[in-house]
């Protein structure tokens, strides 16, 4: 029945997925005739002019949105249907963000930021579970000197490491990125897309990043091209560039 090859692999699985939203009389549609299966692992770029369904695409994946037609499913949950208490659940258990903007929350510390995404996660999981401590998780990004400053106490590229961090307190199976080195002069964007590719290869978390910036497209598994709402193309690195080594 399946159109598109699912295996064991397969984290995310889009089948003829359609988004469209109204406003008011106008009809606008925003993703088309999308399939699209990623596998565990896998560390993607998305590439393509404003307007063409890059945010649509990722609102599908981490379920900030539902679709109009199609199905998906994510870490073998089929989330097409979910009313959003649902939805939230699943974002909670399996999905963490990264935005352009960094969204912390400015009365906490880097600390207190990562804490609080772990508190979170614990109260949505059942099974305890020690796991890392918020010093940890910041360590890992290379932010293990800076637990006790506010966010505004950090530079635009530290901020980004402690969402990065942040979103890495609940072991997600993907982490969403949309533009993440959106508001990063390209060092501080390297910086980030470093720690996202080291989290990707130690954890084997799926990663999928949205960005304007064609050369960084050099640094993933895989590329997808949008236009118009539909994936135009696929671009598969044998040999994906280290983000430091990214001429931007
Ligand atoms: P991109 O991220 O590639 O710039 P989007 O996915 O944000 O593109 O948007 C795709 C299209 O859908 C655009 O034409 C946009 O105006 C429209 N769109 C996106 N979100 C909404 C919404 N909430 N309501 C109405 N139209 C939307
Ligand atoms: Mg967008």
């Amino acid at each position: 029945m399946s159109k598109v090859a699912v295996t064991q692999d397969s984290l995310v699985v889009l089948e003829d997925v359609e988004k469209t939203y109204h406003m008011g009389e106008v009809e606008v549609t925003a993703l088309s005739h999308t399939d699209l299966v990623l596998d565990r692992g896998e560390f993607v770029v998305i590439l393509g002019p404003s307007g063409s369904g890059k945010t649509t695409l990722l609102n599908l994946i981490g379920g900030i949105d539902s679709p109009t037609a199609g199905r998906v499913v994510i870490d073998g949950e089929d989330i097409t249907h979910y009313r959003q208490r649902q939805l939230t659940l699943f974002r909670r258990r399996t999905v963490g963000f990264v935005f352009q903007f960094f969204n912390l929350i400015p009365t906490l510390t880097a600390r207190e930021n990562v804490d609080f995404a772990l508190q979170l996660t614990r109260r949505g999981r059942r099974r305890g579970g020690e796991g890392e401590s918020a010093a940890e998780l910041l360590a890992k990004v290379g932010l293990g000197e800076r637990l006790e400053h506010f966010p505004s106490q950090l530079s635009g590229g530290e901020q980004q490491r402690v969402a990065v961090a942040r979103a890495l307190a609940k072991k997600p199976a993907v982490i969403l990125g949309d533009e993440p080195t959106g508001n990063l002069d390209f060092r501080t964007g390297k910086l980030v897309l470093s720690a996202m590719r080291e989290v990707n290869r130690l954890l084997g978390t799926t990663v999928v990043i949205v960005t304007h910036n064609q050369p960084l497209a050099a640094v993933a598994d895989r590329v997808l091209h949008f236009r118009e709402g539909r994936i135009a193309g696929t671009q598969v690195n044998a040999h994906p560039v280290p983000p430091e080594d990214v001429e931007w």
